[in-house]
C-alpha cells in the first residue's frame, strides 16, 4: 500500500474540475523535496519542441495533458490496476528548456534525469516532441543500453535535416544507437506509415539490426501477435517505451504536428500498452501532443488515459521488483 500522502484528490473530495492540476491530481513533489526520495515513479513535464521541423505546439502540452489529466479516477476500469496504491506515484515537475538555446536544454535535461536513479525513481515523462526522447536516455542508459519499444507512425532514425541539422525528433533515435544508448537488436518501432522523403532511416534500420513493423503488418497480424514479438525483442533487461502519439490515426489525435493517415483508433492505442504488463521498465514517455492543433481538447485527454494506461503496467512491475514503496 503506497504512503497515503502519495494518492491523487478524490473527485469525493474535490471535484475534479476544481483545484490547481497536476499529472492525475498527485502531490507535487519536485527535486529538493522532502519527500522527494520516497517517490517510485515520478511524471515529468517537459514542455519543449526546438526540435519540430513542421507544426510547433508541444511545448504547450505538459500543462495541457495536466488539466486533462484530472479526468482520469483512480482505477483501471479493464484491469482493475489501483497504480496509485501499489507505488508512490508523484508530479516531479517540468525540467525546464532554455527556449533559446538547444544543446543547454539537453544538457539541463538529462542533468535533471541524472537525480531520478540515485532516489529510486522510475520516470514517466510527458513531452513536448520527440527530441526530448535523447536526453532522457543519456541518463538512463548510462550504465548499460537499453531495449526500446517505440510506437509512432516515424521511425525518428534519420540523420540529419536541413543541411546537417543532427538534433530534431526525427533523429534522437538515430544519436541515441549512435551514443550506445540503445541496443539496436533490442529496438522495435511499431506502427510506421506515411510519405518518406526516401529510406534512410529504414536502410539504417535494417543494417542496425532494429525491427521495423509498419501498419499494414500491425493491422494483418493484430495486436496481440505484434505485442508478443515486441515482449521477445525487449526480453527481461531495462527496456524504454517512447510513445509518440501520431501513432495513432488523426481522426482520433488530430492535436499533433506531423500526423499520418492510416492508423490505429484509440481503442487499439490503449491495447498495445496493455500488452506490455510484466516488462523491466527502465522509464516511459509520452510525446508530441501539440494543443494548438487539439481543438477539441480529445487528444490531450487521449494522452492522459495513455499516460495513466502507463502507470496502470508499470506500478505492478515496479511494486513487485523491490517491494515498493520505498
Ligand atoms: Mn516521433
Ligand atoms: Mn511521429
Amino acid at each position: 500500500m503506497a504512503d497515503a500522502f502519495f494518492q491523487p484528490v478524490s473527485g469525493f473530495d474535490l471535484p475534479r474540475f476544481a483545484g490547481v492540476p497536476t499529472f492525475m491530481r498527485l502531490p507535487h513533489v519536485p527535486p529538493g523535496h522532502d519527500r522527494f526520495g520516497d517517490v517510485d515513479i515520478g511524471l515529468i513535464g517537459l514542455p519543449w519542441d526546438a526540435g519540430t521541423t513542421n507544426r510547433p505546439g508541444p511545448r504547450h502540452a505538459p500543462r495541457q495533458i495536466r488539466d486533462y489529466s484530472t479526468m482520469i479516477r483512480a482505477q483501471n476500469g479493464h484491469t482493475g490496476v489501483r497504480p496509485f496504491e501499489l507505488v508512490n506515484c508523484a508530479d516531479l515537475g517540468d525540467s525546464g528548456p532554455n527556449p533559446a538555446n538547444l544543446q543547454d536544454t539537453l544538457d539541463r535535461y538529462t542533468e535533471f534525469y541524472r537525480n531520478l536513479a540515485p532516489a529510486g525513481i522510475t520516470p514517466m515523462s510527458v513531452g513536448g516532441d520527440h527530441l526530448n526522447s535523447l536526453p532522457v536516455l543519456r541518463a538512463l542508459a548510462a550504465e548499460a543500453p537499453l531495449g526500446m519499444i517505440h510506437f509512432d507512425s516515424h521511425t525518428d532514425l534519420f540523420h540529419s535535416y536541413f543541411g546537417g541539422q543532427m538534433y530534431t525528433h526525427g533523429t534522437p533515435f538515430r544519436r541515441a544507437i549512435e551514443e550506445g544508448l540503445l541496443d539496436p537488436k533490442r529496438v522495435v518501432q511499431i506502427g510506421i506509415r506515411g510519405t518518406a522523403y526516401d529510406s534512410e532511416d529504414r536502410d539504417f534500420a535494417t543494417a542496425n539490426g532494429v525491427r521495423v513493423i509498419p501498419i499494414e503488418e500491425f493491422f494483418q497480424r493484430g495486436v496481440e501477435d505484434v505485442m508478443s514479438e515486441a515482449r521477445e525483442i525487449a526480453g527481461t533487461l531495462p527496456v524504454y517505451i517512447s510513445y509518440d502519439i501520431d501513432f495513432v490515426d488523426p481522426a482520433f489525435a488530430p492535436g499533433t504536428g506531423t500526423p499520418e493517415i492510416g492508423g490505429p483508433n484509440s481503442y487499439e492505442a490503449i491495447q498495445v500498452i496493455r500488452e506490455l504488463d510484466g516488462l523491466n521498465f527502465a522509464g516511459a514517455d509520452l510525446v508530441e501532443v501539440s494543443p494548438p492543433f487539439d481543438q477539441s481538447g480529445g487528444t490531450a485527454y487521449l494522452a492522459a488515459t495513455l499516460i495513466f494506461e502507463m502507470l496502470c503496467v508499470m506500478a505492478p512491475a515496479i511494486a513487485g521488483k523491490d517491494g515498493s514503496p520505498s
